[in-house]
């Protein structure tokens, strides 16, 4: 079992007493499975510096509608990553629900990962690339169809309309039954665990001000200015500290 800090037991022993969790997670969930975040130095924002576009202005609304060609080829370049597997933080939160300590992921990333790690309820704050559909005729694709599509816009191939993922832009709204869902799990849990995420991206991150439970414990790779408000903070990679968790649940 080895040598566990003081943090890593604790966050055991929380999860041992507790049987109503909420886990709420950004970017930083999935660079262990090789997807960039934004804001780390060798994420998404660092790395497209000297483009025409801010990512934030090319993965908005505007830019959808306005230069179309743009925003498809900084989504095809920067954040589809169709061989992507899910790493030991997915893994280790689709166990937790399936022993019945955890009641959803309230997740703000869009690659699928928790269900393909065997999640069932995950809240999509930001929807998901693997959903598409004709903006006119609201006909339905997979991400298959948008990554062999010949042109870099992708168009139905039954009216010809543009095919949207279904992924919140900036100056989008998020889906009223997703945030609603979130909100009465949040509020409902007995221990709120965030992490990977740098709780900058407005409305969702505000989300975690509905929890009112026991313990809020927070995992990030660098600080965020919630740190204080956590009974416990641990700065470290996320997929590490729930396996270090794992072993001392005795989790093989
Ligand atoms: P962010 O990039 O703003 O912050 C990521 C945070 O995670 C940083 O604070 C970083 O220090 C931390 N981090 C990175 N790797 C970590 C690890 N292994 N363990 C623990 N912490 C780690 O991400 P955000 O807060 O989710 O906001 C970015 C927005 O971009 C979201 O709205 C999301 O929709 C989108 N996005 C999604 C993906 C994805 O689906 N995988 C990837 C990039 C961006």
């Amino acid at each position: 079992m080895g040598n566990h800090s003081e943090k890593i037991l604790e966050l055991a022993d929380i999860i041992k007493n507790s049987d109503n969790i909420v886990f709420f997670g950004g970017a930083g969930v999935s660079t262990e499975s090789g997807i960039p975040d934004f804001r780390s130095a060798d994420g998404v924002f660092n790395t497209t510096a000297g483009r025409k576009f801010s990512p934030e202005e090319l993965v908005s609304r505007p830019c959808f509608d306005r230069y179309p060609e743009e925003l498809f080829s900084f989504y095809r370049e920067k954040l589809i990553y169709p061989n992507a597997k899910p790493n030991y933080a997915h893994k280790f939160l689709a166990r937790l629900e399936k022993e019945g300590k955890l009641k959803s992921v309230v997740t703000q990333n869009i690659d699928g990962l928790h269900q393909s790690a065997g999640s069932k309820e995950v809240r999509e704050l930001h929807g998901s690339v693997l959903r598409n559909n004709c903006v006119k005729c609201h006909k339905s694709f997979d991400l298959d169809y948008i990554l062999k599509s010949e042109s870099t816009v992708p168009k139905c191939d039954n009216c010809g309309g543009t095919v949207k993922p279904d992924v919140v832009l900036y100056g989008e709204p998020l889906n009223e039954f997703t945030i609603s869902q979130a909100v009465s799990d949040i509020s409902n849990a007995d221990t709120l665990i965030i992490g990977g995420t740098s709780l900058v991206v407005y409305p969702a991150a505000g989300f975690i001000s509905y929890f009112r439970g026991k313990n809020l414990v927070l995992i990030n790779k660098s600080k965020t200015s919630y740190d204080r408000d956590a009974n416990l903070c641990i700065n470290g990679a996320i997929g590490e500290v729930f396996k270090e968790v794992a072993e001392v649940l005795g989790w093989e």
